[in-house]
């Protein structure tokens, strides 16, 4: 027969909100008895719930002299340890042991209550007396979790941590000293592996027997103390998320577990604000070699986090973003140069000695000044210091009184080895410069595997899903509010639900519509409006007047600021939707607009939205405003940015108004050709806008502004291709009527230009050098690109230095609800990507 080695030890730690309530603690008992079945086990258990905040409170109520608030608070304490053994007793079926367990914490609680009335005696509170009242919290769930244990059937014993973790006398964050804790644990959980063990986390003792504590969140650190001095073989956290998250899932909502980090990451994230771990915890571990596995006690079945000395092995990859919050920017600097020292170095020094927390300090050559980011709690403290400590050269004026910023944030980014891997960085201040977040300062941590900057408070959740999604690539989501329910509205629904799984497969993209509006109706559904019947949800919502719509429309963009990605999308031909764009970039929100009006309207208008998009560094796409999803405008955009002088525009920019040329050339009647215009949705709403040659003079001035041009629609000469008079009917069937009128006189016009070897065409002329805009009919040769358009076919001629002999020509399909849907989700994409920061 070979011996049997016995499977080694494993330490299970149940965090407060796992032992909190009756139905978490009775998971969290079932937990403990299936992972015996696998081999021995050791529990540490927190206080329940928030039972060590209110310990603090009593503590604080206590030596204020209100004994009897202190005594309520007492408790609230053992009120929620007595109704969780009762709740649980009660969920195994045994009510008579839950009683004798609430006996036995009515019992405990005793001295407890005369700690606290001997507090209010003296009105006092050291850190030692606040160990021991904390220290009731930890020892009512251990008792209470481990005769549950017995309860279920379980052999489970109490051992009280003060038994075995020996520390020094530093009361509320005391070192353990290992080798002595060591020998002790090691007596203190001899015995039976059957039988479960069950200890208080957070608690230490002196040799000389007074009650210690770890510091807050300490149980883990005790758990990983309790693992290495039992050579056991793994610890598991056991909390109520699913492991250790990318970003912190309030801020991000995409964020995810991480399956694997090593120490010294875990290490990090402790440093710089991440609630997860106890600095402290993972020295034991790294010491023993001993992994650690954070799980869920909602979500058993969950892999959670797994710790240990490889990580995820990923030497580029990011790990996660932490942000810390409620943080001071304090900046001193000398105004001259001094004889006496450095300044950095004597500040620094002030303030440590004044206990205040220093999370980042960075200085400027030779001590000259120091840029420091402390808790906004501790800025009173620290201002107090820094004023002595520079007294002197304040009152020579040689250094200015500090500077402050507050509140404000330090956001982190983990990487293993990033020093290594020079891009981390640079991507890192890249995301954020890009979403125009300003970074005060900044630093490298030490090891480096960790870059910060301090950040305006305001930005943080920008900042961090910005970085976030910037490093973990995984499915941008871009969050969209349309505006306009037409037929361009309504294809880029379709084309969205259409292309969803493809963009996400394929681009990680995710788009979600969270709120649609038409004139009368706002639906905002912040998790994605089902594009399936929205149609009847939509007309089923309540309908507004002109002012509740605006009011409505200004609330969902005070909501959708705070969305991934936020886009609003004007696909509307109203006027006066500038008033909305600023509202949306003055809120973070991106553009993209296939309405005309903004941007060929007033000149004052059209120069407001494009410093407002700047200043705010949100994108504003218009692509579609002229020649439908054609790539006019970037064309443009491209030949002024490179340099080109563009020395002349033409084109036929409307498809309308070219469909409808081209089908007078083939011999149709004007009425007819218009009413059929309409029907295929080439024409706007109202004919009368396409035949007056607005429309056109629109998109030319659209252009004219994109060169620069600082022209007013009183500065376009227009020709419509209609008279005058007939354009003053506004109903539009009367329009088409009185159109008949005019159908013999336009085809003799027509068979003349036939005749001369000529086709009729509406076209627009911008000439920058005058500056000059031209729209209306003209007959060109039939050599004339013009000429050649068929349907609704556009064009537009760049003549430039560069294109001096030929123009450069972009043609294709310029009008259709199709094509133009397709033109604004081209830009709603380019606007996901530029937001992606990389
Ligand atoms: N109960 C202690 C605290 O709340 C220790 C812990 O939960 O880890 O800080
Ligand atoms: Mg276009």
């Amino acid at each position: 027969m070979s011996a049997v080695s016995p499977s080694p030890l494993r330490v299970l730690k149940f965090g407060g909100s796992s032992v909190g309530s009756p139905e978490r603690l009775a998971r969290a008992i079932g937990i403990a008895e299936s992972e015996l079945s696998k081999g021995p086990i050791a529990v540490v258990v927190s206080a329940m719930g928030d039972s060590t905040d209110w310990l603090i409170e009593a503590a604080e109520l206590a030596a204020s002299g209100d004994r009897a608030a202190a005594d309520r608070m007492a408790s609230r304490v053992a009120d929620l340890a007595r109704a969780n053994a009762r709740g649980v007793a009660s969920i195994f079926g045994e009510s008579v042991e839950g009683e004798t367990l609430a006996a036995k914490v009515n019992q405990l609680v005793e001295p407890l209550r005369r700690l606290l009335e001997g507090m209010s005696w003296v009105r006092e509170q050291t850190p030692q007396m606040l160990d021991a009242v904390m220290s009731f919290g930890e020892h009512l769930s251990a008792t209470v979790v481990a005769g549950l244990m017995r309860a279920k059937g379980l052999s489970a014993s109490f051992v009280d941590a003060r038994d075995w973790c020996v520390t020094d006398a530093s009361f509320g964050a005391a070192i353990v000293d290992t080798e002595r804790t060591r020998d002790a644990a090691q007596a203190a959980f001899e015995g039976d592996p059957a039988t479960v063990r069950v200890t208080t986390g957070f608690l230490g003792r002196t040799p000389d027997g007074r009650t210690t504590t770890l510091g807050r969140n300490g149980s883990d650190y005790t758990a990983a103390l309790l693992a290495r001095s039992l050579d056991a073989s793994e610890v598991q956290i056991w909390t109520d998320v699913s492991g250790v998250m990318s970003a912190d899932p309030g801020l991000v909502d995409d964020a995810k577990p991480l399956a694997r980090l090593s120490y010294a990451e875990a290490l990090e994230l402790a440093n710089f604000g991440a609630r997860m771990f106890h600095p402290r915890t993972m020295i034991p571990l790294i010491e023993g070699d001993i992994p650690l596995r954070i799980r869920n006690t909602q979500e058993p079945s969950a892999p959670g986090t797994r710790v240990d000395k490889d990580g995820a092995g990923d030497e580029g990859r990011a790990t996660s973003v932490t942000s810390l919050e409620n943080l001071a920017l304090v900046e001193v600097g000398y105004r001259r140069i001094s004889m006496r020292g450095s300044l950095s170095g004597r500040v620094l020094t002030a303030v440590d000695r004044a206990q205040v927390t220093v999370w980042m300090a960075t200085h400027s050559a030779h001590g000259q000044g120091v840029v420091m980011v402390i808790p906004d709690a501790q800025l009173d403290k620290a201002l107090v210091a820094i004023e002595a400590e520079l007294a002197i050269e304040v009152a020579r004026g040689e250094v200015d009184a500090p500077r402050v910023r507050r509140p404000m944030t330090l956001l982190t980014l983990v990487a293993e080895a990033m020093g290594q891997t020079p891009d981390v960085a640079g991507r890192f201040f890249h995301a954020l410069g890009s979403q125009g977040i300003n970074v005060f300062a900044s630093g490298q941590g030490a090891s480096s595997r960790s870059v910060s900057c301090a950040i305006d408070a305001r930005e943080t959740s920008l900042a961090v899903r910005t970085v976030h999604t910037s490093f973990h690539f995984a499915h941008q989501r871009v969050s969209l509010f349309i505006l306009g329910r037409g037929t361009v509205g309504g294809e880029l629904l379709r084309q969205i639900r259409a292309e969803a799984e493809r963009l996400d497969r394929d681009h990680e993209i995710a788009l979600r519509v969270v709120g649609l509006s038409d004139s009368r109706h706002v639906l905002f559904e912040p998790q994605g409006i089902d594009l399936n019947g929205f149609e009847e949800r939509l007309a089923a919502s309540p309908a507004l007047d002109e002012d509740q719509a605006r009011k409505a429309r200004i609330d969902v963009m005070n909501e959708l600021r705070t969305l991934a990605v936020p886009v609003l999308v004007d696909l509307t031909a109203a006027s006066g939707m500038h008033e909305l764009y600023e509202e949306a970039f003055s809120r973070g929100i991106h553009v993209v607009a296939a309405n005309k009006k903004p941007l060929s309207e007033d000149l004052a208008i059209h120069a407001e939205l494009m410093a407002s998009a700047r200043t705010h560094h949100r994108s504003f796409a218009y692509e579609t405003t002229v020649g439908a999803s054609l790539p006019v405008i970037e064309t443009l955009k491209d030949l002024v940015r490179t340099g080109d002088r563009v020395k002349r525009i033409e084109g036929s920019f409307s498809g309308t108004l070219g469909y409808l040329t081209h089908e007078l050339m083939q011999g149709s009647l004007l009425s007819r050709a218009v009413q059929r215009a309409r029907d295929l949705g080439y024409s706007e709403p109202q004919p009368q806008d396409d035949l007056s040659g607005l429309d056109v003079a629109r998109k030319a001035l659209i252009l004219a502004r994109e060169l620069g041009l600082r022209l007013a629609p009183s500065d376009v000469r227009i020709e419509p291709l209609v008279p005058a008079e007939l354009l003053a009917i506004r109903d539009v069937d009367p329009f088409l009527a009185a159109l008949t009128e005019r159908d013999a006189e336009m085809a003799e016009r027509i068979a003349r230009a036939k005749s001369e070897g000529q086709a009729l065409r509406y076209l627009a002329r911008i000439d920058p050098s005058e500056p000059r805009i031209e729209v209306g009919p003209v007959l060109v040769p039939l050599d004339h690109p013009a000429a050649t358009l068929r349907g609704a076919e556009a064009f537009v001629a760049f003549t430039t230095d560069r294109y001096s002999e030929y123009p450069l020509i972009v043609r294709g399909a310029g009008a259709g609800g199709a094509v133009t849907a397709a033109g604004v989700l081209a830009d709603i994409l380019k606007v996901a990507q530029r937001a992606r920061g990389a």
